[in-house]
């Protein structure tokens, strides 16, 4: 059967036990039950909005068991887990002993596409340590200039099992995968899929660098046009080489550099394409300029890149590059300028949680008051304070682990001006805003870019970066 062909299971019968009640477990348990299969929800938790929402499901048919998730019922036939469960749960061990298949909710709804008689769309699929969701982002909007009917769905927020059995028929999704989603999902095989960079991330769950790298490289099996790769992170390559994907399918870098051939890159600030033209030994084509990308930083244009590679893989034309590039405005608090006062920016990237996002973010700026700190999650910082040292004006440390970044400053960069913020209430960001301000000179960027996760303190990165923002809005206020 070709890759992109729809597979039709007969879920009459077939006992199928969903882990987690949750964002994808309720929808995967209905949908299953809907096509007759006998569902029972497992799930660890026990408490009031749990058995809430078992209530709803058990008023449909459906078995729910509360406060044990690691037992699987003997006569499963199948697992359908949340994409979080860790692979090393009871409940997994016992299916792999039972031989009993686990799916997670990306492998469920790219087994349902289509089954609704709706055409099944392909999919153009982003994963990466760093960037997924602004790609992907781009990615639809330059599908959206090409006149395609599609949406950014996945990790990204919209599930995908609601696009693929929504109302709505899509010409083509432009799909965010994290690697927990791709570690569940044997059998996707993308039209087209890029990983962005691999960077230590997540190996708590994955248990080794490798094991998070082949989990990363499952989304090139399969593909059936391009395998994008990114040139600066010969990893990714490395996974391309390791794929086994359909005749004729092509490997496709990008790079910030001139591209060489079947790749894309910059030439004299032009986004240029080497890879999707008639002659690409001696020809290339102008897609954009560097100043149609927002922000036009350098890990940004190379996020654009890949985005591009991909519509081009799916045979967008030029022109609509351009225009969905141009229309496109990133997410909040991903390096965000929040305000300019006394010739000093004040930017928002809360959501470099990590320090592989960092050390772009930090790239991005000649003269920078850094603003970081929370949760480490086991990362060290010695790399990223190397390599950002000569940029640093100064640098304010807040939350629970900001003493690992502060001896990784004092043994690398002991020149420069630290502020320890020993604090961790409400007001302790407005606080750091103020001492940075005061260690800011005109002409330097004021960076909230953590490295660290935001629990310590804050709801998530979104607080985090509005919290910062407030303040920053308020000293503006006060200095206009
Ligand atoms: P993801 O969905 O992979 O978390 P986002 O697009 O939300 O990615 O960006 C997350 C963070 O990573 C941002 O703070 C941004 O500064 C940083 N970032 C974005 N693109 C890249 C890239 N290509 N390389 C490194 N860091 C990046």
């Amino acid at each position: 059967m070709g890759s992109q062909e729809v597979s039709t299971v007969d879920w009459q019968g077939k006992h199928v036990t969903v882990a987690g009640l949750g964002v994808s477990g309720i929808p995967a348990a209905r949908a299953l039950h809907e096509r007759g299969a006998l569902v029972t929800v497992v799930n660890d938790g026990d408490d009031e909005r749990a058995r809430a929402q078992a209530a709803e499901l058990e008023a449909l048919g459906i078995t729910v068991r509360l406060g044990d998730g690691a037992t699987l019922p003997p006569s499963t036939e199948l697992v359908v887990t949340a994409p979080g469960w860790q692979p090393d749960k009871p409940l997994f061990v016992a299916a792999a002993e039972a031989g009993v298949p686990v799916w997670g909710d990306v492998e469920l709804a790219w087994r349902l596409r289509g089954d609704n008689g709706r055409k099944a769309a392909p999919w153009l699929a982003v994963t990466g340590t760093n960037g997924k969701t602004t790609t992907v982002r781009m990615l639809a909007s330059i599908l959206e200039a090409a006149g395609l009917r599609t949406a950014a769905v996945g990790n990204i927020g919209v599930s995908l099992l609601d696009a693929v059995l929504g109302e709505t028929e899509y010409d083509v999704l432009a799909v965010e995968l994290s690697s927990y989603q791709l570690h569940w999902a044997p059998s996707l095989r993308a039209h087209s899929a890029a990983v962005l960079n691999l960077a230590p991330d997540h190996l708590d769950w994955h248990g080794s660098m490798e094991a998070y790298a082949a989990d990363k490289g499952r989304v090139y099996e399969g593909n059936t046009v391009a395998c994008v790769y990114n040139v600066a992170d010969p990893a990714t390559e490395d996974l391309v080489r390791e794929a086994d994907v359909e005749e004729g399918c092509r490997a496709i870098g990008f790079t910030l550099g001139a591209p060489g051939p079947s790749q894309l890159g910059v030439v004299d600030g032009i986004l240029v394409d080497r890879a999707f033209v008639a002659n690409r030994q001696k020809q290339a084509q102008e897609l954009a300029e560097v100043t149609d990308v927002t922000p036009p930083a350098p890990h940004n244009i190379a996020n654009a890149l890949a985005a591009a590679a991909l519509a081009r893989a799916f045979g967008v034309e030029p022109a609509a590059v351009r225009d969905g590039l141009r229309a496109f405005r990133p997410d909040a608090h991903r390096i965000e300028h929040v305000a300019d006062i006394g010739e000093v920016a004040y930017v928002d990237d809360s959501k470099a949680t990590n320090t592989h996002a960092t050390e772009a973010s930090l790239a991005a700026y000649d003269s920078i008051v850094w603003i970081a700190g929370g949760l480490a999650k086991g990362a060290t910082f010695d790399d990223l304070v190397i390599g950002a040292a000569k940029r640093l004006r100064g640098v304010v440390l807040m939350g629970a682990d900001r003493a690992l970044i502060h001896e990784a400053l004092t043994r690398h960069a002991p020149e420069v001006p630290v502020v320890d913020l020993d604090r961790t209430d409400t007001g302790a960001m407005s606080e750091a805003v103020a001492r940075a301000a005061e260690l800011a000179r005109p002409g330097d960027t004021v960076l909230l870019a953590p490295a660290c996760a935001s629990m310590d303190m804050f709801t998530n990165y979104n607080k985090r970066g509005e919290a910062f923002a407030d303040a920053v809005r308020a000293r503006a206020d006060e200095s206009a």
